[in-house]
């Protein structure tokens, strides 16, 4: 202890210890829930002390953990946006009641009228409503990319969104749902590195990393300027609260949250301390979700009522997609989709033959969850529009959980037999 060097913790590690100090509450061991809306001054100056650190940065209660009321921030918002923050390797992090209202916080701070945004495709429903359906109506334009591994793809989005006006977020989805399609998160910046030395505008770089969350890919190190993760799935990891964050540089991540105090978008007390706890062990369900979804890809991808498969983990050796996932991805995950043989009749006979297998969208939760896109998460869109996001009629997209695999392997053989 006598060293003054702070050991240097890898993430399974700070997802355990980050953002908690038991001195600050009584020793206790673990976090306590400060179920309070609003926070008493100790003195009339140190109420106009904390309103300056708050508002102008400046002052003696910086770095102090003087607070106001709930909506501006509290105890276990502060401790869960620490561990966030450590989680991803970056300086700050805001949270928020929900993915979506992560990602429209971030397109409120930054976009204009007359600017433009591009984005990746396949990206999430209520991402592609955000910038096709919210912001046109503010006059923000917006271009889309399929082939993230392309460069004259990307580029040539970048060109279309800068001929509608100053092109201010670049938001990409990697990998997206439910193709597992790849985004070149490097090839990204260094586009955006470019428009900036071009036009003297650098577009900000925003990865959406829900699919494989902040163990399994770790976008800040591959410079980007803003993660996002919907805290919903992995993270909290129980189907059971909805939340989401975004981290980054300080500088980045201030605007956010002020934005945040005027949309009152912050995640509650009691919510951040269940995010707090799912959030230590997220790497254990995380490891063991991707060992069962890689046992039954396997099973899948080898069985005669499975037309084809998308797992990241079968990417071609050679394939540009290949090269990216093998540079930027720890790992496969756990989410991936499959067609039956057949059509919509098909698979809905074998969803309705399911036992375990619980029917129901979302994913990064503990149980194994199955959904069929195009009359569920997808029905909105026309037939065309599923067929270039890769989906069919006998498309179905699962989300591995942590029960026995032999049990998971087991119901879906004999509901695919039921075909
Ligand atoms: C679920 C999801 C979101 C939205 O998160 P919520 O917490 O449901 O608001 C955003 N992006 C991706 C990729 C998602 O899967």
């Amino acid at each position: 202890m006598s060293d003054d060097t702070p050991p240097v913790w890898r993430p399974e590690t700070l997802a355990v210890r980050a953002g908690y100090d038991p001195a600050s509450a009584a020793n206790a061991a673990k976090p306590p829930i400060y179920m309070t809306s609003t926070f008493a001054y100790a003195s009339a100056r140190q109420a106009k002390d904390i309103h300056e650190a708050y508002f102008e940065g400046t002052g003696p209660e910086v770095g102090r953990p003087g607070h106001i009321y709930a909506r501006l921030s509290h105890p276990g918002l502060d401790m869960v946006e620490a561990r966030l923050a450590a989680l991803d390797g970056a300086e700050a992090a805001a949270v928020f009641n929900s993915g979506m209202a992560t990602h429209s916080a971030i397109a409120l701070a930054h976009l204009r009228p007359g600017d433009s945004v591009v984005f990746s495709r396949p990206i999430y429903g209520g991402t592609n409503g955000l910038y096709t359906g919210l912001m046109p109506a503010f006059d923000v334009s917006h271009a889309e990319f399929t082939d993230g591994c392309d460069r004259a793809s990307i580029e040539a989005a970048v060109e279309e969104a800068l001929s509608h006006g100053p092109l201010k977020l670049i938001v990409i989805e990697t990998p997206a749902n439910p193709t597992a399609a790849i985004v070149d998160i490097a090839l990204v910046v260094d586009i955006a590195d470019a428009v900036g030395a071009r036009t003297g505008l650098r577009p900000l770089v925003v990865v959406d990393n829900t699919l494989l969350g902040p163990l399994m890919q770790r976008p800040i190190a591959l410079g980007v300027d803003l993660c996002m993760t919907s805290l919903t799935k992995y993270c909290g990891g129980h189907s059971d609260l909805l939340a989401g964050g975004v981290s980054g540089s300080a500088a980045l991540i201030a605007p956010l949250r002020l934005l945040r105090t005027t949309l009152g978008s912050h995640l509650d007390p009691y919510t951040s301390w269940l995010l707090l706890r799912s959030m230590e062990t997220v790497h254990v369900r995380v490891e063991r979700a991707m060992d069962n979804a890689r046992r039954i890809a396997e099973m899948l991808r080898d069985h005669p009522k499975v037309a084809s498969i998308l797992y990241l983990g079968f990417l071609p050796e050679g394939s540009a997609a290949r090269a990216v996932y093998d540079r930027q991805c720890k790992a496969a995950g756990s989410t991936f989709s499959f067609a039956v043989v057949g059509g919509e009749a098909e698979a809905f006979r074998f969803l309705d033959r399911l036992t375990l297998l619980r029917f129901a969208v979302s994913l990064g939760g503990s149980e194994t969850l199955i959904t069929h896109p195009a009359t569920t998460t997808h029905y909105a869109l026309t037939p065309e529009e599923r067929a270039a996001g890769g989906i069919t009629d006998a498309t179905l997209r699962l989300s591995v959980g942590i029960e026995h695999v032999e049990d998971l392997l087991a119901d879906l053989s004999q509901a695919l037999d039921a075909i």
